[in-house]
């Protein structure tokens, strides 16, 4: 059983961001600059958005944190949107999901220009992606793509099961693996929470994507031999025994299903860091598309 090590493999992506960074520097040209925008002070999100900065400065980008107030109202959040479009400095916009109840989220995401979108969420950049066509992969399943492809999994011909049929993951990661691209060409079936006979159709994926945010929820029972299964899960779990009150769990019972699988994401050190790794890949894409 392979363990699909996405330490390794992003920090491998991240190596060939810093050189082609490196090489900007070199010739006196600005880098890429990404500007994220965290909206109150979820604990998660604060997390992960400082990952991302501490990520940008390591590859070499530039990276801008706007933090606004979690009562912040939604006008004034699509203004600093609006602003971060007009700006030629600025390559790649993020806004940190989820935001406070009162804010829209479709609204902020139609705000972002398709053109510095690098979570890949617009309307615009997902239809471009269903088509086929250049565009911003959302980073989690870019993650994955990227971690497939570093682990030379094979994927064409393959029976992929995706579990969860959100924007950000399953849907898009859905239709890339079923898509004609070198980590694609499978036959895919997407399930989500109305789905009868879950542990059935599972049992015959060769690929199981797990991203319904329930920890744990995939069994050993569920998975056929060999198969590669990917975690996106992350939740936090109250554990009084851990030094931060909660640890994290995936989607999958991982040390009852890995025995099974052929190869297999962890959690945490597995899909979160290779989302990170597609996030930057996408800044990168936006400046060479904007600048280059
Ligand atoms: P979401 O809540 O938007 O969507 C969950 C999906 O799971 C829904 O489509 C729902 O239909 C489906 N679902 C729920 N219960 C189900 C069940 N019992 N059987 C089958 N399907 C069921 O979630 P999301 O934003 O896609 O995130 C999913 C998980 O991935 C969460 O744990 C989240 O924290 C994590 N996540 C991780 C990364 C990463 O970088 N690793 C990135 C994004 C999300």
């Amino acid at each position: 059983m392979l363990v699909l090590d996405g330490k390794l493999a992003a920090a491998a992506v991240k190596e060939n961001l810093k050189a082609e960074t490196a090489e900007l520097v070199k010739k006196g040209l600005p880098t890429p600059h990404l500007a994220a925008i965290l909206v109150g002070n979820n604990g998660a999100s604060e997390t992960y958005v400082a990952s991302k900065v501490k990520n940008c400065e390591e590859t070499g980008f530039q990276s801008t944190l706007i933090r606004l107030a979690a009562d912040t109202d939604e006008a004034t959040l699509l203004q600093t949107i609006e602003s971060l479009n007009q700006n030629p400095d600025i390559d790649g916009i993020l806004v940190q999901l989820p935001l406070p109840k009162h804010i829209s989220e479709e609204k902020v995401i139609k705000t972002i220009d398709p053109s510095k979108d690098v979570d890949g969420f617009h309307p615009s950049n997902i239809g471009k992606l269903v088509q086929g066509l250049p565009t911003f992969i959302p980073a989690t399943p870019y993650g994955i793509l990227l971690l497939l492809a570093h682990y030379q999994i094979a994927t064409k011909g393959k029976h992929a099961v995706v579990i969860g049929r959100s924007n950000i993951v399953g849907r898009p990661m859905s239709i890339l693996l079923s898509s004609n691209i070198p980590q694609g060409n499978c036959t895919v079936t997407l399930c989500h929470s109305h789905t009868p006979n879950l542990k059935e159709i599972c049992l015959q994926a060769d690929i199981i994507v797990a991203a319904l945010g329930k920890p744990e929820f995939v069994t050993p029972d569920m998975v056929k031999d060999g198969a590669v299964v990917i975690d996106v899960g992350i939740t936090r779990v109250d554990d009084a025994t851990a030094k931060k009150g909660f640890r994290i769990k995936g989607d999958v019972l991982y040390d009852a299903v890995a025995p099974k699988c052929s190869a297999i994401t962890p959690v945490p050190g597995g899909v979160g860091l290779m989302t990170i790794a597609g996030l930057l890949k996408n800044t990168l894409q936006a400046y060479q598309n904007n600048r280059g």
